[in-house]
């Protein structure tokens, strides 16, 4: 049975139906397991709190921001106590001198993004759930989005970390300066670790000058196979587009059937490509539709308008919905490197054809970062099973490529027993070591990330 100490019993969570939801995050068939406690942490000395009694009493740690997780990162763990930081969710500075901002592991995403822009300032990292996910979770995924292709990941954007630590030291990583290059980068450590080595409470991030509203060239081809010819060709231009993503024909049917978002019915495959560079979007989205019609793109078509630009992302920000609508599905994330796109869409489409499964194509194509949705019957095993064969294939392809197993939603639960394939036993054994360093006792997160 789970124990909490006394002093935290006004942050537990006792109704049963409310804690049912702490349980569970966004990944196929998560399910509550049967003893666990939920905390929701109000401030620093909470999570330390529950640090100390963990490590003390040996159990397990479930750091949990808004459960956005597609990798079963944050569900609860038998015997385990859920922590979840969103409570802590205060931006306590924004230095446009400086260039940073110091958020709560609980902001959420776009309020980041809201609080920096007040002051002219831009925090880029814009996973497509940026409206609920929290900064702390991303931190902890390293997670990507639409922007990436220009301004990189999370990483690329985070200065220095409070964590604490099982036992319930509190430590700081990195630095706030610009620069800061003293000793081993325990902040990149941190990054992407999927609550594996400690709790996040607070990021020093990187914040850049706002660049202009973009501008969004949206083009249709008859094949998947131009359309990553025209991703090549983007990928080679000077000033480098601040967004490229891809949707095939079902994808895009899916999100028409939701509400119209403007984009046509008529094609294999949709590119929506923006630019956001200050005093010439313009001037870049009219290079961009060009570079599109030379690769074969059978119509282009340029918002010229915010407004327009606008509802063509709206309607890929509702993708995730849209397919979630369509039915259960296993939701990839494979990355390989761009020129070798086109190979992964006919692998992909291969699978598909082969084991009679469908699979939808879409995803930040700017970076060879795909998201195959693979369908499946829930009511019928075989089906699920089958789906669950082409997810694994999609992995195994992605490796032999020269990708990689996650481009962004991380290794969690889902995808643990391929990390040594990618990594190699070696690695792996160094990682664990790693681990092992600030969690003697194995209790952050166990399960995750490194198969057990
Ligand atoms: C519709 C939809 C779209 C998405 N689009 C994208 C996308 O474009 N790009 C992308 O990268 N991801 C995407 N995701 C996945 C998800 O939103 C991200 O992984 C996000 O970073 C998770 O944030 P969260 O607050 O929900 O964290 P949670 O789901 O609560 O946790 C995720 C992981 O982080 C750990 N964690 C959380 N908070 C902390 C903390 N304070 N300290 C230590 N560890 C912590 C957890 O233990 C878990 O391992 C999407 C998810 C959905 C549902």
């Amino acid at each position: 049975m789970t124990t909490i100490p006394a002093a935290l019993a006004a942050r537990l969570v006792t109704d049963p139906d409310v804690k049912a939801t702490y349980a569970v995050d966004e990944s196929v068939g998560a399910v509550p397991p049967g003893d666990f406690e939920v905390v929701r942490a109000r401030d620093l000395a909470d999570v330390v709190e529950v640090m100390r009694h963990a490590h003390e009493t040996r159990t397990p740690v479930v750091p949990q921001g808004a459960r956005s997780s597609l990798t079963g990162g944050s569900v609860a763990l038998e015997g385990g106590i859920v922590l979840n930081v969103e409570a802590l969710d205060v931006v306590s500075e924004v230095d446009p001198l400086e260039g940073l901002a110091v958020a709560g592991p609980g902001v959420i995403n776009a309020d980041l993004k809201a609080a920096v822009a007040e002051q002219g300032l831009f925090y880029p990292p814009d996973p497509a759930s940026s409206a609920f996910c929290t900064i702390g979770g991303n931190v902890a995924t390293n997670a990507g989005g639409l922007c990436c292709v220009k301004y990189g990941v999370t990483a690329d954007y985070v200065r220095g970390l409070q964590v604490v630590l099982p036992g319930g030291e509190v430590i700081r990583t990195g630095h706030r300066t610009a620069k800061g290059v003293a000793g081993l980068d325990l902040t990149g450590l941190f990054v992407g670790s999927e609550g594996t080595l400690g709790v996040v409470t607070e990021v020093v991030a990187k914040v850049v000058p706002a660049p202009d509203p973009a501008l969004t060239v949206l083009g249709t081809f008859d094949s998947l196979e131009d359309a990553s010819a025209a991703i090549a060709a983007l990928r080679r231009e000077r000033h480098v587009p601040s967004l490229v993503e891809l949707m095939d024909r079902a994808s895009i049917a899916a999100v028409q059937a939701l509400a119209d978002y403007g984009y046509p019915g008529d094609c294999e495959a949709a590119l929506i490509v923006q630019s956001d560079r200050p005093g010439h979007t313009a001037e870049d989205v009219a290079l961009y539709a060009d570079i599109l019609e030379k690769a074969g793109a059978t119509e282009v078509a340029v918002a010229d308008d915010v407004q327009e630009a606008d509802l063509l992302l709206a309607g890929r920000r509702a993708l995730s919905p849209a397919l979630e609508a369509k039915g259960p599905r296993f939701l990839e994330d494979v990355c390989v490197p761009v020129g070798r796109l086109t190979d992964l869409i006919r692998a992909g489409q291969a699978i598909s054809a082969r084991r009679g499964v469908e699979i939808t194509m879409s995803g930040h194509a700017g970076d060879g970062n795909l998201h195959p949705s693979i369908f499946f019957d829930a009511d019928d095993p075989a089906s699920r099973e089958n789906a669950e064969e082409a997810f694994g294939e999609m992995v195994a392809t992605a490796l032999e490529f020269g990708g990689t197993i996650t481009g962004e939603h991380g290794v969690g639960s889902l995808k643990a027993r391929w990390l040594a394939q990618e990594l190699g036993e070696r690695e792996l054994e160094r990682q664990r070591a790693v681990k092992a360093l600030f969690d003697p006792h194995g209790i952050m997160n166990p399960g995750r990330v490194y198969w057990s």
